[in-house]
């Protein structure tokens, strides 16, 4: 059973409270993690390792920091006392900063972590890093970039003005907090009472570029850090279990899949340019026929492995019979899975969700045509943990606020707890 634990949505630090990172001081030493092995050997390089030795203490730090997920230079065994020494005066293995953690009714957990401004001066930045576990898995959602320059008229991040795009540490350091907060290291226990897989697998099993930001308008840094997280001497997740979600940036598509050979996800949400063009305002420039021959040609896909189109439900905007059978006939001939994402709302936004009838109609009209067509459960609503809610202002809700985001049925759980403040 999860725990539920939004009394204690907890500001890690003091100078959490509601969004307003304060300027404090960029950090005097770099920290290693996150970086790929080019980056490890610079950093080594830059404290005079040379040669030989550089291979070998690279791949030494590498099991150090994406096996063990050390925290420190000293724990660090086989690295000789002197190299130690330099490390410590030199780098360090900070983390990004976990501000808020809230724990949703379902178990879902968010993160808001504060990264470093790029220029100095300027406000430290907030991102947001969404677990959501189930028993024989548990996905990690992670951000690409601080806000997002698309704006989706239905997306919450949307409204946030791109603030800068993560650097490929950035991305990586996601998932070494989320290791780190659920304790998904060698010898390392989940915290009391968190709602973790219990098939015997990593806590942190999958991962789905689905938070904030569009990971195509970073593609260097993103593809940069997709292959520190297959090294299979480290990380060691699986191509098969990364999903990358677009909202159609049609040039990059085949390249990321060369590239990494990751899952895609392909944000359709409309069946006619003319729709498309309004909830989706990429689609102006990359237009649907584009973007599904895009999806022909990606090379990762195959009929064993489908392409995700994530499919959110408009009431009375893309929702109708029409609108189903429509896109059962554009999918065809692409090895697909159609996802139907119930709208999730926000603050302000202008949508309802479609009614669970119709939902159930759309749904049944694509898996007769042959698709799967699973119904996106949903998850950490309370928390605005789910899609297209992230935002990193964390704007604190009034209870009433936060009550109307939820189904009736989390409200039921949630006030049984007796947690609305
Ligand atoms: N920028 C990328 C990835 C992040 S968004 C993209 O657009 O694909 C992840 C998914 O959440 C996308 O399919 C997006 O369209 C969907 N989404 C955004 N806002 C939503 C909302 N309010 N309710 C449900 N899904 C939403
Ligand atoms: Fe950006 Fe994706 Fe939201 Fe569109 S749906 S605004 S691309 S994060």
């Amino acid at each position: 059973m999860p725990t539920l634990d939004l009394a204690n949505a907890k500001p890690v630090a003091k100078a959490a409270a509601a969004g307003a990172a304060p300027a404090q001081a960029l950090p005097l030493k770099p920290s290693l993690v996150g970086l790929d092995r080019a980056g490890l050997k610079a950093a080594l390089e830059a404290i005079g390792i040379e040669g030989k030795e550089t291979r070998m203490r690279v791949s030494q730090l590498w099991g150090w920091i994406y096996q063990r997920g050390a925290k420190t230079f000293e724990e660090m065994s086989n690295v000789s006392k002197h190299l130690r020494a330099a490390l410590v005066e030199n780098y360090t293995l900070d983390r990004p900063e976990v501000v808020v953690e809230q724990v949703s009714v379902d178990g879902t957990r968010k993160w808001l972590m504060r990264i470093p401004p790029s220029i100095a001066g300027e406000k430290w930045h907030e991102i947001e890093t969404v677990y959501i576990p189930t028993r024989d898995r548990g996905t990690l959602c992670i951000s690409s970039q601080v806000g997002c320059t698309l704006t989706c008229s239905f997306c919450h991040t949307g409204t946030q003005k791109l603030v800068r795009n993560l650097t490929a540490a950035e991305i990586v350091a996601q998932i070494i907090v989320a290791r780190d907060r659920l304790g998904d290291w060698p010898g390392q226990e989940p915290p009391e009472g968190a709602f973790v897989p219990d098939d015997g697998g990593r806590f942190v099993s999958n991962i789905v570029l689905m938070g904030m930001g569009e990971p195509l308008y970073n593609v260097e840094n993103v593809t940069a850090a997709l292959k520190v997280l297959l090294d299979q001497d480290g990380l060691q997740l699986s191509k098969r279990r990364i999903t990358l979600s677009t909202s159609g940036v049609v040039p990059e598509i085949g390249r990321v899949g060369e590239e990494t050979g990751v899952s895609l996800a392909i944000s359709l949400h409309a069946v006619t340019d003319t729709l498309r063009d309004e909830l989706v305002p990429l689609n102006r420039k990359y237009p649907i026929a584009d973007l599904l021959d895009a999806c022909r040609n990606y090379p990762a896909a195959s009929n064993a492995r489908r392409i995700t189109f994530e499919y959110v439900m408009l009431k009375g905007v893309n929702d109708s019979i029409d609108d189903a059978k429509r896109l059962v006939r554009l999918l065809k001939g692409i090895p697909a899975k159609i996802n139907l994402i119930p709208f999730n709302p926000w603050p302000g936004s202008k949508y309802e969700c479609s009614d669970w009838e119709q939902i159930e109609r759309f749904s049944e009209i694509v898996f007769d045509a042959g698709y799967s067509s699973p119904v996106r459960t949903p998850r950490g609503r309370d928390i605005l943990a789910a899609c297209g809610q992230l935002k990193s202002e964390t704007e604190k809700l009034r209870a009433k606020e936060r009550a109307e985001l939820m189904s009736k049925a989390e409200q039921d759980a949630f006030r049984a707890m007796s947690m609305v403040d």
